[in-house]
């Protein structure tokens, strides 16, 4: 292994040593540029690698808030300011009792490479907190946004840094921070967050773009393979949040099956092929469980998760998705859609396969899209909410629409044609952190030391 990438890995590694999901994302990212780096040993001097694994700035604060019972809760807020390098930080805000220092990292690390790939003017942040807004009342969460956003609003600015959505963090949300965030500034600063609802700044299909570009992701990827598009495959989806209900809808327009989806606590599988209005009414208008889907479908099966393999894994197919969250889809999981002949596998959430699962696959010839490259396509439309908000103007659907297949296109040329010069044909994986690596490195050498 080259010395100096072996040298900066090792120390990321004694720096950050209970920081698994950060650990294990920076290890993706740098063993697969080891060619790149083999072929620019001037890295080393200007210690270039060393400052793309360092936060520009971590922010954690208090949020305190007052429950329905007249409790007062404290939970922990994030804002992880990564990188600046090509624009102002951008990245979504996550809501989950999961959320931790090491989800923020590899999340706001992840971005930087991810922003880059939409060949937009976009820097690479990420927040949110430990708080559930599963089961909390509408003043719960607003008064929880508010008192997040009283603290945040010092640090973030159209042109400084500008959030989003993530798990747990919808429209709803982002209009009650986005109101906060007016109150205290006293200013119309649209392009401050991004998800907003259509009424006060929001972009028509950016609620639909990580899905839309993600199928987009797909399409090309096989029909570059000379698979034919989505036609008349089964898919198999994991989540059942805005992700995965959008590509659930691109994929049912290009003729796909879409078999199965699921939530945490379990999977729905439907052979007739899912009813996505209903998965629709029970997500996004009652915030149900999955498996009141069974309520009106009877003949269709909810399957619980009793361990970390999800059972939707065990399903077979020919395209998998995973939309959920990270490390969602493991090495076991992986053995049994090989085995079960899957054809391709599209990342929608954030690094949902584990490392040994990506290597599976990898080595048993199934196209994978990585999610740097396959969900760019929400942050690219964030970018575009960004510039309607700048110029005072809304596009139509159909463009935004377009600009995003546009973009999803560009990210698939670039990581194939990263991968193919340095010899390694379809893999993805390598192609979009070799091709995101290469053009933060010529911004990093051209800007100095900072
Ligand atoms: P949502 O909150 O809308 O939906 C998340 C879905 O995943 C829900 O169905 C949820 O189930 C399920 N889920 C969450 N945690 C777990 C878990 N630990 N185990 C199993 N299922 C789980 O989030 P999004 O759809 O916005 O985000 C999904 C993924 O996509 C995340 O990794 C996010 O970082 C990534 N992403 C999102 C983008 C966006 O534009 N929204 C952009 C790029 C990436 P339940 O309802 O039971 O909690």
């Amino acid at each position: 292994m080259n010395k100096y990438l072996k040298n900066v890995l090792s120390e990321v590694k004694k720096k950050n040593s209970a920081e698994k999901e950060y650990l294990q994302a920076v290890e993706e990212v740098l063993l697969s540029i080891e060619p790149v780096i083999d072929k620019h040993p001037e890295y080393e001097q200007i210690a270039l690698l060393e400052r793309m694994v360092e936060p520009e700035r971590i922010i954690t604060f208090r949020v305190p808030y007052v429950n329905d019972k007249g409790q007062v809760i404290v939970h922990r807020g994030y804002r992880v300011q990564f990188s600046s390098l090509i624009g102002p930080y951008k990245g979504g805000l996550r809501f989950h009792p999961t959320v931790n220092q090491s989800i923020m990292k590899f999340l706001a690390f992840e971005q930087i490479f991810k922003n880059a790939l939409t060949g937009l003017p976009i820097g690479g942040g990420k927040g949110g907190s430990d708080f559930d807004p599963k089961g909390k009342s509408d003043g719960e969460i607003m008064r929880f946004c508010q008192s997040f956003m009283t603290e945040l609003q010092r640090h973030i600015g159209q042109d400084i840094d500008v959030p989003a959505g993530d798990i747990g963090v919808g429209e709803r949300e982002i209009g009650y921070l986005f109101g906060q965030y007016k109150r205290i500034k006293d200013v119309y600063e649209g392009g401050v967050l991004t998800g907003k609802g259509l009424s006060y700044g929001g972009s028509l299909a950016r609620k639909e773009a990580t899905g839309f570009g993600l199928v987009y992701f797909m399409r090309e990827m096989l029909d570059n393979a000379g698979m034919q598009s989505l036609k008349g495959k089964t898919v198999t989806i994991s989540g059942a949040g805005n992700v995965a209900i959008y590509a659930c809808e691109k994929a049912l327009e290009y003729g796909a099956k879409v078999v199965a989806m699921s939530d945490s606590k379990g999977c729905i599988y439907d052979k007739k092929g899912i009813d996505l209005e209903l998965i629709k009414e029970i997500k996004e208008q009652h915030r149900g469980p999955i498996s009141e889907y069974l309520n009106i479908h009877k003949k269709a099966e909810f399957i619980e998760r009793k361990n970390e393999d999800s059972p939707i894994w065990e399903i077979k197919t020919d395209i998998a998705l995973p939309c959920a969250t990270q490390n969602e889809l493991t090495l076991n999981s992986a053995k049994k859609l090989v085995s079960n002949g899957i054809i391709a596998v599209g990342e929608g959430a954030n690094m949902p396969c584990t490392k040994e699962a990506t290597e599976y696959f990898l080595k048993n010839n199934i196209l994978v899209a990585p999610a740097k490259a396959s969900n760019a396509g929400g942050v690219a439309t964030s970018a575009i909410e960004m510039s309607q908000n700048s110029m005072r103007y809304y596009m139509p659907f159909e463009k935004v629409d377009n600009k995003l297949n546009n973009i999803m296109v560009n990210i698939f040329t670039s990581c194939k044609s990263a991968s193919e010069k340095y010899g390694l044909k379809n893999n993805y994986v390598a192609g979009a952190n070799i091709a995101s690596f290469t053009k933060l490195a010529k911004a990093m050498q051209a800007q100095g030391i900072v």
